[in-house]
């Protein structure tokens, strides 16, 4: 898979793609990524990508040509010409893991980085073919984003994840098997590691009971009620088994 980043910082994303997942799955060859600095499509002398807003008010906006021509040199490299542009955007739809299970299928992306007051709609609306935003909140500029967006999709490729760290399990992770419109699974159970007894506070003697089937089912009880607790909104779609709701009418009375 794909990325090209268009930004005007390329070197912030150094220290990430040194480290940890996103590092090894650039080495073992699933995922390239490639920076591309805004200004290096510029054409005048001071590289200029932004300029005041129409209407006056503060701050700066991103011009359009710079993007433009950034994404039209990226798409006539390639054959498939058809990728997703994302703009990253406090106003775009929520990445959430089902949106990155969906962009995991795309074998290229191109992600918009915005920065000040953010980027001439004209982006928005006649380049980008998605605009996605990681959480109700703004940032300074869409490198945070895109690194978040990068290793949330990177992660879901077949064979990044090595063995010690399955996610079928992970919180949101759709059931194996599930029905094509179960889009999240329920949040993680709790996990524990040595000491079994930490300052008075004791590990769930049932981890410690080497029996399978007592444990897979205090996992699955503790997940429930996380997210019965906290996540109900999540509940709602997952597929639940007899003795699931039997354990969830328990938790409620
Ligand atoms: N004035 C804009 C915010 C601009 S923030 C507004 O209120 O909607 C500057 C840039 O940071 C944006 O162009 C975008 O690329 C990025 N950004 C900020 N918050 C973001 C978020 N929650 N998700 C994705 N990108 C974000």
């Amino acid at each position: 898979m794909t990325f090209d980043i268009i930004t005007i910082f390329p070197e912030f994303f150094t220290s990430i793609l040194e480290h940890g997942l996103l590092k090894r799955a650039t080495a073992a060859g699933h995922a390239a990524i490639r920076l591309h600095d805004l200004r290096d499509y510029t054409d005048d002398r001071h590289r200029t990508v932004d300029d005041r807003p129409f209407g006056g008010g503060p701050g700066m906006v991103f011009k359009p040509e710079p993007i433009y021509r950034a994404v039209e040199a990226l798409r006539s490299e390639v054959q498939e010409k058809n990728f997703p542009v994302i703009l990253l955007s406090p106003q775009g739809r929520l990445l959430t893991q089902a949106v990155a299970e969906e962009l995991s299928q795309a074998a290229h992306l191109v992600l918009i980085c915005g920065r000040y007051e953010g980027v001439d709609e004209r982006v928005a609306e006649n380049l980008a073919t998605d605009e996605i935003s990681i959480g109700d909140f703004v940032l300074s500029g869409g490198e945070l984003p895109a690194a978040v967006l990068m290793e949330a999709t990177i992660r879901l490729l077949p064979g990044v994840l090595g063995n010690e760290e399955s996610r079928e399990q992970d919180s949101f992770a759709v059931p194996a098997g599930a029905a094509a419109e179960v889009r999240h699974g329920l949040l993680d159970c709790p996990h524990y590691t040595r000491p079994a007894e930490f300052r008075n506070w004791k590990v769930p003697e049932v981890l410690l009971s080497g029996d399978h089937e007592q444990i897979r089912q205090w996992r699955r009880r503790r997940a429930l009620e996380k997210t019965w607790r906290r996540r109900p909104d999540l509940l709602a779609q997952v597929p639940l088994s007899a003795e699931d709701r039997q354990w969830l009418e328990s938790l409620r009375t």
